[in-house]
């Protein structure tokens, strides 16, 4: 499932609308201390789901909105945008490509979209369960998963292993059909 492109504005240091296009292979991103390289990837988790601000390192999650700087006002949005090339299907939709968006405004209002059209955030986390990609999954290793990975209790570690055997979007449906 190939990245195309991922397109960032507002988000942490982006104040600059800013696209990054993925040709085919491997793509290094390099820059010096601070310029925002942790930022790219945090931007990827959180399209693609991550609703926890302490792992985006902030707080709130209106902290991801650009802040400001010394010549820039802060911005009241955020938006990522990242586009899929689906055409061997990985994604759980029949569409070749999938272009998922995510805003979040400063007074909290959030918007999810897929393809353009308004979704709930569960659509987007549906569509990557068992893909091997996720805001959770092995596709994005930041600082200290690893150890966390060995570090894990015998319950966190079975989910992950779930997760890569692709059983957990099953194990969520069932939940849902016992809960209604
Ligand atoms: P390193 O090489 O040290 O890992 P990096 O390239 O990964 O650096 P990041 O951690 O991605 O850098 O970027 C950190 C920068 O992003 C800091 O200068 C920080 O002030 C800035 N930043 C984070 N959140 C915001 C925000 N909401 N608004 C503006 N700037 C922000
Ligand atoms: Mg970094």
């Amino acid at each position: 499932m190939p990245l195309k492109s991922l397109t960032i504005n507002g988000f942490k240091s982006f104040a600059d609308k800013t696209k990054i296009d993925f040709t085919s292979g491997i793509t290094g991103i390099v820059g010096p201390n601070g310029s925002g390289k942790s930022n790219i990837t945090e931007a990827i988790r959180w399209v693609m789901g991550e609703q926890s601000a302490k792992s985006l390192r902030g707080d709130k999650m209106v902290d991801v909105i650009f802040a400001g700087s010394a010549t820039r006002p802060q911005m009241n949005r955020a938006e990522v945008i990242l586009d899929f090339d689906n055409r061997n299907k990985e994604l759980k939709t029949t569409q070749d490509e999938v272009i998922i968006c995510r805003r979040l405004f400063r007074n909290g209002d959030t918007e999810f979209l897929i393809n353009n059209k308004a979704c709930r955030l569960r659509d987007i986390t549906e569509l990557f369960m068992d893909s091997g990609m996720g805001k959770q999954s092995f596709s994005i290793i930041s600082q200290g998963r690893v150890e966390a990975i060995f570090n894990s209790k015998p319950v966190e570690r079975r989910s992950i292993i779930e997760e890569s055997a692709g059983v957990s979007l099953f194990k969520q449906k069932k939940q849902q059909a016992e809960n209604k």
